[in-house]
């Protein structure tokens, strides 16, 4: 095992999601060679054409510019959004509204214009090889393992359809309708989504989305044409490490994904760009220090709001909403709840210790892509 991978070997990746397409452009742009391994037929194939929020609030700097910063254009379509309209579970509305674009609208999945299409013909044009339809089960020579989630602690199921409607994003919390979770409609330009995001009672998700659904029509005056169904999952691990040896983790693979509301794009985007940059410089270890900088204080954060979040029920989310007024700023709202805090920190510390949660659990001998499948670690 060593600290170091040499400079003239091409830098392996599995997984075409947004996390390894981040890698292999950083790779690229250090001057490496990138190959990235991915199991379907081509890339976004595990999402359906939805709508998903890249997420502009847990950092003062715009996340477009802080990608181009880290070297990923935003050549996919996307729309700001700086409205939202939100349900408490008693009925009471609020629209609010932000002077700066709360989050983009990006769809995913195949296609043209969507997040990884966008990302995929950048990778291309700077010479990136993805291989599909090839799985990568072992990185001998060390790499990035960007592979997604590998478990369900969350789902969402929903709706595509066309519509009529004018754009507009709609969320409520409710347990009635998404336990644990949220439900949301999206709508743009002729286009809605529409789910239930859940994080318990999964088998009844039939029930849940016929509930959003007709909550949606009664609310927000939904009007759908030819729906099509979709569903989906998130993982989140407690990370300690996403590093085995040459081996890095990143994005979801990584756990890097928000427990709170299921906004991991972002974490994608940065850590692959971030672990591709490592890897291509054979300096390994500055990845450790830029995740456990820039995500590692969020994650933790986002851990402790979910586990209070779990315990708030219908009464707990009205007071949260009513705790801000219709004209105050949804996204200082949300940037002062996802923000680190000392207590947040020493509270995740305890639930760590005594969550039943698997850890990301990598074996610093072994070199496939999954180690931690089988075991759970102790904390
Ligand atoms: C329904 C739904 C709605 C969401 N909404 C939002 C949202 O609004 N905002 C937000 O920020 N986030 C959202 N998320 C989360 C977001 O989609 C993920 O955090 C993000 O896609 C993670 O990117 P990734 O590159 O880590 O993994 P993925 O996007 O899962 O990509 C992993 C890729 O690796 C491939 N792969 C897997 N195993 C292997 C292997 N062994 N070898 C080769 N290839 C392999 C997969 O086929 C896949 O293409 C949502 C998720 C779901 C399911």
């Amino acid at each position: 095992m060593t600290n170091d991978i040499r400079a003239d070997e091409t830098v392996e990746i599995a997984g075409a999601g947004p996390a390894g397409l981040a890698a292999a452009l950083a790779v690229r742009q250090s001057g490496r060679a990138a190959l990235v391994y991915e199991r379907r037929s081509g890339v976004g194939q595990r999402f359906h054409g939805d709508f998903q929020g890249l997420e502009n609030w847990t950092s003062e700097t715009d996340v477009l510019e802080e990608l181009e910063a880290a070297g990923i254009r935003a050549t996919f379509d996307h729309a700001p959004f700086h409205e939202v309209t939100v349900f408490d579970p008693r009925g009471g509305v609020r629209t609010y509204r932000s002077p700066r674009p709360l989050f983009y609208l990006v769809r995913r999945g195949p296609g043209s214009g969507t997040l990884d299409a966008g990302l995929e013909s950048q990778a291309q044009a700077a010479g990136v090889e993805v291989r599909f339809n090839t799985g990568a089960k072992r990185l001998p020579q060390g790499g990035l393992v960007t592979a997604g989630p590998h478990r369900a602690d969350a789902i969402a199921v929903g709706y595509l359809f066309d519509t009529d409607m004018p754009d507009g994003a709609f969320a409520v919390a409710d347990d009635q309708l998404a336990p644990k979770g949220y439900a949301y409609l999206l709508v743009h330009d002729g286009l809605g989504t529409l789910a239930s995001c859940m994080f318990a009672d999964f088998h009844r998700e039939r029930e849940y989305l016929d509930r959003v659904e007709t909550f949606f029509r009664i609310n927000a005056g939904l009007r759908m044409t030819a729906p099509r169904r979709f569903g989906g999952s998130g993982n989140f691990a407690l990370p300690r490490t996403a590093r085995k040896g040459d081996i890095l983790y990143a994005g979801e693979a990584a756990g890097f994904q928000d427990p709170l509301f299921g906004f991991g794009l972002r974490s994608a985007l940065l850590s692959g760009a971030a672990a591709g940059r490592a890897l291509a410089t054979g300096r390994l270890g500055e990845y450790e220090t830029f995740w456990n900088q820039r995500l590692r204080p969020l994650q933790e954060t986002a851990v402790t709001n979910r586990w209070f979040y779990d315990r708030l029920g219908n009464r707990g989310y009205r007071a949260a909403i009513n705790r801000l007024p219709a004209d105050k700023d949804p996204r200082a709202y949300l940037a002062h709840a996802y923000a680190p805090r000392w207590w947040k920190r020493l509270w995740y510390r305890t639930i760590a210790q005594h969550s039943q949660r698997p850890l990301l659990h990598l074996e610093p001998g072994c070199d496939c892509v999954w180690c931690r499948c089988q075991r759970l670690a102790e904390h």
